[in-house]
Order: C-alpha cells, then structure tokens, then sequence
C-alpha cells in the first residue's frame, strides 16, 4: 500500500497533530518517559516524530522511529493531562498502522491479528491447551524461566522474537483456568424484569477470566434485567488496531457493529475497560467512511457496568443493602482504557462505596498504568515488569485486603505482581466484589 495515500485515508490527521502545542505539560503523566526520562519516549517526543514522518522528514522504516511509537503503552493518560484535547490515541494507532503497512510484520503478529482474533472457534480452541498448562503449573515455571531475564528471552531477534513473547505469555495466565463452557444465548432474571441487556463476553476475557461475566450476569440478573450474550460476536478489533493492524481492525469492528445491531436490547454492556473504550471509539475508527453513522449509534448504547449500574441502579442497590461479612480494605487501581479512555474516573469507587463494610480508597498513582496494556507486557516483558514493580510497591505501602481494577488485563498482570510480592491481598473485578457482597 502506498503510504502517503494511506495517510491521507486518515480524516483529519495533520489537524490533530498540529493540536500539539509542544507544552510538555504531559510528560509527567508519561508511564514511559517516567520511566525511562527520555523526551522521545514521552508523547511530545512521540508526537514531534509523527510529525516529521507526516511532513517527510522521517521514514516510517526507520529503526529508532519504530521503536519509540512502539513502545508506546497506548493508555492515553497524555490525553488526560493535555490541555489541547490532543487524541493521543487514535494518533499512535494511526501511526502504527503506516508503520505496519511499511515494515512487514513478523509471522507471529501477522497470525494473531488477521487470523487468530478474527475467529471465535480458534480463541475457544486455544482454552484447552492453555488450560492444561494452567492446572499442570507449567505457567508458574515459565513465570519462573522468564525471572532469569537471559539475553535470549529479553532479545526480540532470531528464537526471541517468538520464545520471549511465548514465555511472557504464559507467565500470565491464572491459575486453573477452566475447559470452555458454551454460554447460553440469555440468562433471564429471575425477579420482575426491569429491560434486557446485551454483555459483551469478550473473545480472551471470558477464555481467562469467564468469572468476572458470571459475577456480572449474576449481578445484573438479580437487578432484573436478561442478559443476552450477542451470537457471532468476534473480537472487537481493540488489540489488532493498537499493534498497527487498521485494516483487520476495522473489518472486526464491522463485524462487532452488526452482531450488536441484531441484538434486541436496550442497551450493550463492558466489563472490559479495553473492549468497552474501543466500541465508545469506532466513531474514531470509522470518521470518514460510510460506516461513522453506524459507529455513533453504538457509542449511544454502549456502557461500561460501574457506568451502567450508577446511572440506572443506584437506588435499587441501596435496598438491596449489600455487605460484606467483615470490614475490608479495598485499593482501587483504574484500567487506563476506563479513566483515560473513556473518562470515567470515580464510578467504580462510587459503586463499591455502596457496599457496607467496603472500605475503599483509590490507591496513588492509580491513573498510571499497570504494565498490562493488551499485549504490551508480552511484547514488552522489561518495561511492562518495571511498571508493575513500581505499582506494586505503591499497593505494598497501602496493604489492601483487596486490589479491586475494572479490566481483564490488569486483573493478570497484577495477580502476576501479587504473585511476586507474595502479598495476601485478593485481585477481583470491581463487579465481583458486588457479586460476592449479594452473596453474604
Ligand atoms: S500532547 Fe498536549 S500536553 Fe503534551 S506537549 Fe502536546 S499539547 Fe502539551
Ligand atoms: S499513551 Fe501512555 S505511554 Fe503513550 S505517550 Fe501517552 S502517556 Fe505515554
């Protein structure tokens, strides 16, 4: 693909980076210029180079180019801090995309966002392997393996390019994850119906983490409303259009779009910030093409569940007088697709606040994130390491009962910290928190 004319396909991209005012007052929200304290890996570096590529000045194959958009954590808290409303986001992954469309992709990149995401049947296949090696323990030896940090699992070169990735991967996973389930096509309340709504089950999140759908159709059954589950539903595109994949991005979303278009509810539900911040930015995704009308109507309907249940079922909470059978100190960490991504800041907080015996604060830096960031911790296991690190002595400090998020990547990446630590604390979703207090 010619890459000018492929930039030009971007409606507006020269307006959004010329929103970049060069104030620096986003570099301190910067996980990675944190980290690293280098101008380039900030996003007034970032933005600097995606200018000089934009006016030819720059080459979309240069090396160190590519590596600082790819290091990247695209969890948009320089949105959050700028001033000019600069869109970070769609920037970097418009800038991934050119660079995808230039350099090719490894064999493995190429497989997993133009084959693997794209086909329910082979996620779902992927659950027995990995099952197996989560009962067998093999994921806590290769968690194990990677702590050694040889050359050869840190390289991205040669063996490394994909043993490292592999390796990471795996480290990550839950204990015990269970063999695939066929979820039914509804589960009806079993109180007086009050509307129906469609879950968004996830492709990954429920192969990991199917508790958190369980906690959250429990919950939403029991404030009388069905839970449909949307047949033919694929990945919504969120990991392929972070890694540069646009076009296998788009055509995912294409078919999310229809799936939930088909659907007869009210409204559509997130558990996971990422997928739920991806559905809110289609109309990103799609500005400009036939389809933006389409995308807008999604981002009417679409809520992520602490959205949801503050804004229709605050009062029906309260007289459900939800407890927990003893006080317990609850630290929030925010995905960063939920505070940044879609801004919504204090619901979670709001939400578990409702519960007696909840004693919850928000940890400090709870904005920055985790590491996690779909897939940077797999493909970036050093940075990815030194984030969680500098997030699990903040939790350490603050000695949680429970580290509550609101995502299915933070929920791994900081029960793999957990893990490290050796920390008594619980990881749950903020939704299963709620489960667990109906329960008591
Ligand atoms: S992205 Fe925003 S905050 Fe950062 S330098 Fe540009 S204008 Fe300033
Ligand atoms: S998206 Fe996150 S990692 Fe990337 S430049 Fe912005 S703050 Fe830094």
């Amino acid at each position: 693909m010619n890459e000018t004319l492929h930039i030009e396909t971007f409606s507006g991209r020269s307006q959004k980076l010329q929103a970049c005012i060069h104030c620096g007052l986003c570099l301190e929200a910067c996980p990675t210029y944190l980290e690293t304290g280098e101008e380039m890996s900030s996003p007034r570096g970032r933005i600097y180079l995606m200018k000089a590529l934009e006016e030819g000045r720059i080459e979309a194959t240069d090396e160190a180019f590519i590596a600082h958009q790819d290091s990247c954590l695209v969890c948009r808290s320089c949105e959050t801090a700028c001033p000019s409303g600069v869109q970070f986001g769609i920037l970097m992954e418009q800038t991934r995309e050119i660079i995808t469309n230039t350099a090719k992709p490894n064999w493995l990149h190429r497989f997993i966002y133009t084959k693997l995401l794209g086909s329910p049947k082979l996620v779902r296949a992927l659950q027995y392997p990995l099952g197996i090696a989560s009962k067998s323990r093999f994921a806590r030896l290769c968690e194990k393996t990677f702590q050694l940090k040889t050359p050869l699992l840190l390289s991205k070169e040669g063996v490394g390019g994909w043993l490292s990735p592999l390796i990471s991967s795996l480290q990550l996973l839950p204990d015990n994850i269970p063999f695939p389930k066929e979820r039914p096509l509804i589960y009806p309340t079993g109180t007086k119906k009050r509307g129906s709504v469609g879950l968004l089950i996830g492709c990954i999140g429920d192969l990991f983490t199917s508790h958190i759908n369980d906690a959250t159709i429990k919950v939403l059954n029991q404030l009388g409303y069905d839970v449909h589950t949307i047949p033919k539903i694929s990945c919504c595109g969120a990991l392929a259009s972070h890694s540069g994949f646009g076009e296998q991005a788009r055509e995912l979303g294409l078919n999310v779009i229809a799936a939930l278009e088909s659907s007869p509810v009210d409204y559509y539900i997130s558990n996971i910030a990422g997928c739920g911040a991806m559905l809110k930015d289609y109309s990103k995704l799609f500005e400009g093409t036939p389809n933006y009308e389409r995308a807008l109507n999604v981002r009417k309907k679409i809520r992520d569940i602490s959205e949801f249940l503050l804004e229709f079922d605050k009062d029906n909470i309260l007289q459900m007088n939800l407890a927990l059978p003893e006080k317990t100190l609850i630290g929030y960490q925010a995905p960063c697709h939920l505070y940044h991504g879609q801004q919504i800041k204090d619901a979670p907080l709001e939400l578990l606040q409702l519960i007696r015996n909840a004693e919850v604060f928000p940890f400090e830096e709870n904005d920055i994130c985790c590491g996690s960031a779909g897939m940077y911790n797999i493909e970036h296991p050093v940075m990815g390491e030194a984030l969680l690190e500098r997030k699990m002595t903040i939790i350490e400090k603050q000695e949680p009962d429970i580290i509550a998020t609101a995502n299915a990547g933070c929920l791994m990446q900081l029960a793999k910290g957990v893990r490290e630590t050796k920390s008594n604390a619980k990881i749950l979703h903020v939704i299963e928190i709620l489960a667990e207090a109906i329960e008591s």
